[in-house]
């Protein structure tokens, strides 16, 4: 293990500040000469190295008082030192030379660019210094640098707890921070809180003592050397679950008082992921506990937050409620500690240079959450959920208005709106065609010498190909930067296959495969790794490397083009080989079913190929497959009957088709949970219910009914993981007497989260008076702070551009309900389900008055409602047509030339 000195803040507390604490004689932190990051926005002033900040939360007041200490050096003299600086007000501040000499600074703060100048009369010699100041702050309602979240209480009664959200640019609003990941340094934090109060930090609890008036102090250990949007400090009426793991590591769960076992499913699961990851990185976790902190409420942007040896998690995804947890939610409180504790090595002991490089945080930690979730629980089939993600990514790579894994970020709301599916999970997608062209001792050994020559540092994309390549995978950095460096998604057209004594010969050719560009010229081309399996057998592997590729492989059949699904790409086969692969479907492995089953439907509905030839092949999916590609194809269907919305027969017709393919499988699986379930069959059980619901197959809305109704005389009728399903076939075709009595159970309940739920239903209702009695109770202060924007974006799900006219009319009030991390894109959700060409105008409108830097996610949505409405017809047509088992002529030639 990695071995702490602790520097006890006690010794940096400031002379006559407003709280009332004292000052030693400054200890001058004796630093490596400096090294400016080269990254980032600040000037290369100086370069910190060790922060003490203490805190005195008024948490009645929303308000914060504060005292800083920052060891730094200048290597050369300057006028000034800029910091970062959001939202506080700093007193007075000083500087106190290596002599102990003390200079008065000169405060003028930049509110626009988030920075504060610290003056001093004929400037600052080159030198090691210690800045020292007061200041004040706010505590937010939205998660946002440090914020409070109301819940009630075990005791019954209303309650406040304290919570910090940093990155990526909020410790500025904590404290003056050089608040860039590659400025990293030492941390001490102080804090004073009520007794009977539990306080967390990234560190355990050094000392703690009472000062009277109820209040104690609570003095964390100092932190290893790491980035500010790491920091991290809660407190509240909490509790602490904790267990010592195999790797001499203590883990914990925090969480409101009362939650008792709720956190041992996420104890148990953290303990184990800290020695496999350490087994993993071939580097010891640096700190002595690793704890979770669940939050109630929720957020518009975020889950769970990595922050060193003090991850953050919104309770509904980190507790586990037998009476209300679904199967999702339980796979999530399993997949998102993963993912945020292999943060605690790739992002937290390995931080990006600066946010262009994000990617390096997120793809690594999504890629690895699949990985250990996998390795945990083999009979999640974990693996075969990375089709969603690549599937989702493509939803977005296939505009215009993408961007590569690796972008420039210039701005606060730029970087705030990297955090998407290209970032994750097309970063996710990527990693893992890589690690499977590498072979996966190859690739981890080169992560490992990654992690042991950045640990404590930053690093650079590149730097991670290099090991990697340098481990033994040799091609693997021309392949990565192509995937990494240029957006969008490779199309490999397949030609039409000869078998001649036991091998398949075939011609490969590749364009890119687009959304809103189809014919037009693009000169994109990638070193794409393939994975081909012939007559079911064992993949070959090649790399097409120069737009077109001639194979001759093994053995005859039906031809996978990306056997596992690993590649990052699209195929388009021949209408001949796709029926081939039709037939030999049952057959396939359940990755490949997945998705080619996706796939092709993509490629049908974006104009490539009829739409019938997909269709057919979703069909084809036996009643028997695993149950995680069933639930994905009944997903499946329930878009395309989303897509229908408006025509009643047409979606009558689907519904019944659908009815007769998934029904019997719901039957035999049963409504209620059983013992011999796995995951992925109480998950099949909950897509059934919830698909077949929304499509009102009448035994399953009777059902949804039946356990409605029940609830009047017995509260524990809805118990169960399918509570929230039955709930939303109730709310989404609610009379006013079942939405009033929705919004009775919302307010009476006792869980955070069933009742944010229960909120989020009343927004799903069909009938539109009601849609507008959920928009108009958003506004209230009856939901809670952070409850208000999920509804709004409930009833958006149904009604789009009601919600969207709601938001225009109510615009900043809105805005206030959502972390302001979360502006730009919650927006873009409002908008992703609308049809109606007048919504091109009002977003269009809407975009016009938005700041260069935020315009982004209004365009994505633009792109995508622009697409939607001009396929639809043909979309639409296809369907019906096939579903009447006709022929099916395509609608409208968008089918590009080939
Ligand atoms: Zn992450």
């Amino acid at each position: 293990m990695f071995r702490m000195t602790c520097r006890c803040f006690t010794a940096l507390a400031l002379a006559g500040s407003a709280l009332g604490l004292t000052l030693a004689a400054p200890v001058l932190a004796q630093t490596a000469p400096a090294v400016f990051p080269v990254d980032g926005t600040l000037p290369h002033t100086a370069v910190p190295s060790h922060y003490a900040i203490a805190i005195r939360p008024d948490p009645k007041a929303l308000t914060f008082a504060g005292t800083f200490a920052i060891d730094l050096d200048v290597p050369q003299p300057v006028p000034a030192l800029v910091l970062n600086a959001a939202q506080i007000t700093l007193g007075e501040a000083t500087l106190v030379a290596p002599d102990g000499r003390r200079l008065a600074l000169t405060v003028t703060p930049d509110a626009a660019a988030e920075t504060v100048q610290l003056a001093a009369a004929g400037g600052i010699a080159a030198g090691r210094y210690r800045v020292e100041g007061v200041y004040t702050g706010r505590i937010d309602t939205q998660a946002d640098g440090l914020f409070a979240l109301d819940y009630t209480g075990n005791d019954g009664k209303p309650t406040r707890a304290l919570f910090t959200q940093f990155e990526p640019s909020y410790a500025r609003a904590f404290a003056p921070m050089f608040d860039e990941p590659s400025y990293k340094a030492t941390f001490d934090l102080s804090v004073v809180v009520p007794v009977g109060r539990m306080a967390v930090s990234n560190m355990p609890v050094a000392s703690e003592q009472p000062i009277g008036n109820g209040l104690k102090k609570v003095i964390f250990a100092t932190t290893p050397k790491m980035a500010s949007y790491l920091l991290f400090f809660g407190t509240g009426d909490f509790e602490r679950l904790s267990k010592m793991t195999s790797a001499g590591v203590v883990a914990g769960i925090v969480s409101p008082k009362g939650s008792g076992e709720q956190a041992r499913f996420a104890l148990d699961e953290l303990a184990g992921l800290i020695p496999y990851y350490i087994a993993y990185f071939g580097v010891n976790y640096p700190l002595p506990k690793i704890d979770n902190v669940a939050g109630p409420g929720q957020s518009q942007f975020f889950s769970a937050m990595e922050n060193w040896g003090a991850v953050f998690t919104f309770q509904r995804d980190l507790l586990l409620d037998p009476r209300t947890t679904s199967p999702q939610q339980r796979e999530f409180i399993e997949v998102a500690q993963a993912h945020e504790v292999a943060h605690q090595w790739f992002g937290d002991l390995v931080t990006m240079a600066w946010w262009d490089d994000l990617w390096l945080n997120e793809g690594f930690a999504s890629w690895m959450e699949t990985k250990a979730t996998d390795h945990f629980h083999p009979d999640w089939f974990e693996l075969l959920q990375r089709v969603s993600g690549r599937e989702a990514a493509m939803g977005l790579d296939a505009y215009r208005t993408t961007h590569p894994i690796v972008q420039h970020i210039r701005t606060v709301d730029e970087a705030n709106q990297a955090f998407d599916a290209i970032t994750y999970q097309k970063g996710e997608a990527v990693l893992a065609m890589l690690e499977a062209y590498a072979g996966q001792d190859t690739w981890r050994d080169g992560i490992r010498a990654y992690m042991a020559a950045h640990k404590f540092g930053n690093s650079h994309t590149a730097d991670l190909w290099n090991a990697v390549e340098a481990a033994g995978a040799t091609g693997l950095t021309t392949i990565a930067t192509d995937f990494t460096t240029q957006p969008g998604i490779p199309l490999v057209r397949v030609g039409e296959a000869t078998c001649a004594a036991g091998k398949t010969t075939l011609k490969l050719t590749q364009e890119e495969y687009t959304r809103d560009r189809i014919g037009e010229p693009s000169t994109r081309r990638w070193h794409v790794p393939l994975l081909v399996s012939v007559g079911g057998g064992a993949p070959q592997r090649s790399v097409m490397a120069d737009g077109s590729a001639t194979l001759t492989l093994d053995g005859c059949g039906p031809v996978v083009i990306n056997a596992g699904q690993l590649g990052y790409y699209r195929t388009l086969y021949t209408p001949t080989e796709l029926s081939q692969l039709t037939a030999a479907l049952p057959q396939l492995a359940p990755i490949d079913q997945r998705g080619l089953i996706a796939d092709q439907l993509e490629l049908g509905l974006s104009g490539y190929q009829p739409l019938s030839g997909p269709l057919e092949l979703l069909a084809a999916l036996p009643e028997t497959a695993n149950p995680r590609v069933a639930a994905d194809a009944v997903g499946r269907f329930d878009s395309l009957y989303d897509r229908l919305d408006g025509d009643a027969a047409g979606q009558a017709a689907l519904a019944k088709r659908v009815i007769a393919l998934w029904k019997p499988r719901l039957d035999a699986l049963g409504y209620d949970s059983r013992s011999s379930d796995t995951l992925p069959d109480a998950d099949l059980r909950a897509t059934l219910v919830s698909v077949l619901g929304h499509m009102g197959e009448p035994g399953v809305v009777a059902e949804a009914r039946r356990r409605f109704a029940a609830f009047d005389r017995n509260p524990h009728a809805l118990d169960g993981p399918l509570q929230q399903d039955w709930l939303a076939i109730v709310a989404r075709n609610a009379t006013p007497a079942d939405w009033d009595k929705l919004a009775r159970m919302a307010q009476a309940s006792k869980s955070t989260v069933a009742r944010s739920d229960l909120y989020d239903h009343l927004g799903g209702a069909r009938d539109v008076v009601l849609a507008k009695r959920a928009l108009d109770l958003a506004l209230t202060d009856t939901p809670g702070k952070t409850t208000s924007a999920s509804i709004i974006a409930s009833v958006a799900a149904n009604h789009s551009e009601l919600a969207f006219d709601f938001f225009l009319a109510h615009r900043d009030a809105v805005l206030a309900l959502v972390d302001a991390s979360g502006q730009t894109t919650y927006v873009e959700r409002l908008a992703g389900h609308a049809y109606s060409p007048s919504m091109v105008d009002k977003l269009t409108a809407y975009e016009q008055s938005l700041p260069a830097d935020a315009k982004k996610p209004v365009e994505r949505a633009l792109g995508r409602l622009k697409n939607r409405l001009a396929i639809k017809d043909r979309i639409d047509h296809e369907t019906l047509a096939w579903l009447k088992g006709g022929c099916i002529h395509p609608f409208a030639s968008t089918l590009p030339t080939a």
